[in-house]
């Protein structure tokens, strides 16, 4: 099945790269430049994953994200003009499933683009596959199953939907119960580049982790903060 992408750029030139990049690799895409055009399209068809640029003419892709992620949970590949560590920020904040600083390689871009759906069809099978015993491969009294075969992390029993990185982070920490890990060390072990990373980025995912492990234990923090040092997750006392 193509995949569907809704390319959101003010840009003609750099659409027009995108755009032949990502039809050349099987991808059917619909472009917009403006804010509006990409909303009217949003509200009519459903598209496999968006890119959006931030800087556009009747708004801002960020805009655009924020009241994205009010209900959907549609994989975002944001494109950024400023290498600038707020933008990076507020677009993980938001939500972003990826960032690509202009100017980028138009396969490389494809090759992202590629990595999120492929996160996402496995997020997408994992949601309608109940576990199987022998696939969970870490268990404890906590409550947390890590699924790696199917890349998700059950606790009593519900489903967390998490992002690939708060995924990530917490499989990292529940490997190894009480050991504090640095951002840095999070860093390293999780992200692909953490170079292209910013520590604060840690942070925010550990902020959204704790929110979704409220949402099923409203007074449940089984992560720790050690000030200046980082996270370790505390699985003794809690049950
Ligand atoms: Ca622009």
């Amino acid at each position: 099945m193509t995949a569907h992408i809704l390319l959101v750029e003010d840009e003609p030139s750099i659409a027009e790269i995108v755009e032949f990049a990502l039809v050349s690799e099987g991808f059917q895409v619909t472009w917009c430049a403006l804010v509006r055009d990409a909303e009217i399209d949003l509200s009519r068809n459903t598209p496999d994953l968006a890119i959006l640029d931030i800087g556009l003419p009747d708004g801002s892709g960020l805009e655009l994200l924020k009241r994205l992620r009010r209900d959907s949970d549609l994989p975002v590949l944001i494109l950024s003009a400023r290498n600038a560590e707020l933008d990076r920020v507020l677009g993980l904040e938001l939500g972003a499933d990826d960032y690509v600083t202009k100017p980028f390689s138009p396969r490389e871009l494809a090759a992202r683009v590629k990595a999120i759906l492929k996160r996402t069809v496995v997020r997408t099978v994992r949601d309608h596959a109940p576990l199987e015993a022998s696939e969970v491969s870490a268990s404890n009294e906590s409550g947390f199953e890590v699924d790696e075969v199917r890349a998700t992390i059950r606790f009593r029993g519900y489903s967390l939907m998490l992002t690939r990185y708060e995924y990530l982070i917490l499989k990292t920490l529940l490997a190894q119960p009480e050991r504090v890990f640095s951002r840095a060390q999070l860093m390293d072990q999780i992200w692909s580049d953490p170079t292209a990373s910013f520590e604060r980025s840690v942070d925010t995912h550990i902020k959204t982790l704790r929110a979704k492990l409220r949402e099923i234990e409203p007074c449940f923090d089984p992560i720790r903060t050690h000030r200046g040092l980082g996270y370790s997750i505390q699985i003794s006392d809690v049950g």
